[in-house]
């Protein structure tokens, strides 16, 4: 919580206005269209809806191929899934665990429709060639920046690239509303469908702006967008969501110095990222050695009263993966660096005396695991 959380709810309540598409929701678009500077931004009530959304605006159909990467959360592919469409799983980078752009081509097939990258910790996927293969190939590109809020690519913000994008405010996230998620439309050809999708199907959202005298059902939607109360406390948490990244930032940056030493001993690798990307301290995370026993590093840290997780079982290993999706190649960067790698803390309003003491412990796990 930044402070105005509370305020901001209690003004739209008493502003009688608690549906969607409040003063609100028109502040935080306004804020997301400034900032990332897309063409149309749109609140939902998640990412994942905004996904969903992308999905019907693409006009995925059964058997179209969507190129990602198996390293990522599962809204990725079910969005593309719950409209017949195929996730097609490929490599991730060995430094920043991002779709590896030199293996997408191999990956296209006729029935290719889009890319979607994956923008992991709020470090920026390779965009310029991602783009210029979507260009060649006639894919459209949906940028998965669920991680990304704040956070750019050869100074263009992240969100902003790709055909469409979508953004999380999910509680475990940069910027948040609880639940919550936007969509950025950088294609403005997709704009007024964007807005009749979102809206149950309906033209409401120029019935609104006074641009049709009824509304009425104009093809296939459903109702993503948030209410009031979520735009209110989003709101508040935009407002003050340079601060966010900067304190972000330093605790990041405190880790990265830290745990030096314990990547010179062999012990750790710690995140990499290119001069291209302007990241938003989203995570931080490190890689154990092949050989460690993860869950016990895991153990060691919670038996001290630091709760640290792993992340992502590879989509392409998940029953459901294994039924609607299909690899391009082996995956064995995914594969490994999902075994090694666990998130330590990070929230605005850790210590550096904890930062140091997280630090210790790892290094007490790892050093005496060596022993
Ligand atoms: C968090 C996350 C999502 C889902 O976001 P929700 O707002 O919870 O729907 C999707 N993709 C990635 C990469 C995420 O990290």
């Amino acid at each position: 919580m930044t402070g105005k959380e509370l305020y901001y709810i209690a003004e739209a309540k008493f502003g009688n206005m608690l549906a969607g598409d409040g003063p609100f929701t028109k502040r935080c678009h306004e804020w997301l269209e400034q900032t990332s500077g897309c063409n149309k931004s749109l609140l939902t009530h998640s990412c994942t809806a905004a996904l969903e959304m992308a999905a019907l605006l693409l006009d995925i159909q059964p058997g179209d191929e969507i190129i990602m990467p198996s390293y990522t959360f599962v809204s990725t592919a079910n969005a593309f899934v719950l409209r017949g469409g195929v996730p097609v799983f490929v490599d991730i980078r060995e430094d920043t665990l991002n779709l590896d752009e030199s293996l997408i081509e191999a990956a296209i097939t006729p029935r290719t429709r889009a890319i979607v990258p994956v923008h992991y910790a709020g470090v920026a996927c390779e965009m310029d060639t991602i783009m210029r293969i979507a260009k060649q190939h006639g894919l459209k590109v949906v940028e998965d920046a669920a991680q990304g809020v704040m956070a750019a690519y050869k100074g263009r913000p992240i969100g902003s690239i790709g055909d469409l994008a979508a953004y999380s405010f999910h509680e475990t996230k940069n910027v948040i509303s609880g639940e919550g998620g936007a969509l950025l439309v950088n294609d403005p050809a997709l704009a007024l469908r964007a807005e009749v999708i979102r809206e149950k199907g309906t033209d409401r959202s120029r019935f609104f702006r006074g641009e049709v005298d009824k509304y009425t059902w104009q093809e296939v939607g459903s109702s993503f967008l948030p209410g009031e109360l979520i735009a209110a406390f989003l709101w508040a948490q935009l407002e003050e969501s340079e601060r966010i990244t900067k304190d972000r930032l330093a605790i990041w940056h405190y880790y990265h110095a830290i745990l030096e030493p314990l990547e010179t001993e062999g012990l750790l690798r710690r995140p990499i990222v290119p001069d291209d990307c302007q990241h938003n301290a989203h995570m931080y995370y490190v890689l154990l050695p092949e050989e460690r026993d993860r869950q016990k590093v895991l153990g060691e840290l919670k038996s001290n009263g630091i709760s640290s997780v792993f992340h992502y079982v590879p989509l392409h290993s998940s029953p459901a993966g294994r039924r609607y999706a299909r690899m391009s190649g082996e995956l064995p960067v995914t594969t490994s660096q999902s075994e090694r790698l666990i998130r330590l803390p990070l929230w605005v309003g850790l210590t550096f005396e904890q930062q140091n003491r997280v630090a210790a412990v790892l290094a007490d796990a790892l050093e005496g695991w060596a022993a």
